[in-house]
């Protein structure tokens, strides 16, 4: 993408420890935390160290390590909210529904009959 990397958006301060966040994850290379509006129980949001705008500008590197998380955490998250399945959303750039410009993977629990919120 042309768009840049801007590291004022919220999730590069969560990074830095200038806003709280309920963690639930991290390594060298990955963060994860509780979305703090979750469109159902056990939402997180799984991000790198790394700043990348979104999938669209972001390292290979940068996503062979992050995929393994997503979905080391999408297994836990299925286990701990007794979940029927897994939705994993991503979003790039604003037409898309991208709203915090540092890449980010949803993970959000499902259950049978149970509406995602708007
Ligand atoms: P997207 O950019 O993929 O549309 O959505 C960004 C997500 O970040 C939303 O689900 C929103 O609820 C979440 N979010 C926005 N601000 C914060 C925050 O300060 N802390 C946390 N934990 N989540 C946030």
């Amino acid at each position: 993408t042309n768009q840049t990397y801007d590291d004022n958006n919220i999730f590069a301060k969560i990074l830095r420890g200038e806003i709280p966040s309920h963690k639930v994850y991290e390594d060298e290379d990955t963060l994860a935390f509780m979305d703090v509006m979750p469109q159902a129980p056990g939402h997180l949001l799984v991000i790198p160290k790394q700043g990348s705008r979104n999938l669209l500008d972001a390292d290979p590197a940068v996503l062979a390590k992050l995929l393994p998380v997503v979905q080391k955490l999408a297994v836990a998250a299925k286990e701990a909210f007794e979940a029927d399945g897994i939705y994993i959303a991503q979003f790039n750039e604003p037409a898309a529904g991208q709203t915090v410009f540092h890449l980010h993977f949803h993970i959000v629990p499902r259950r049978e009959g149970e509406p995602l919120k708007p």
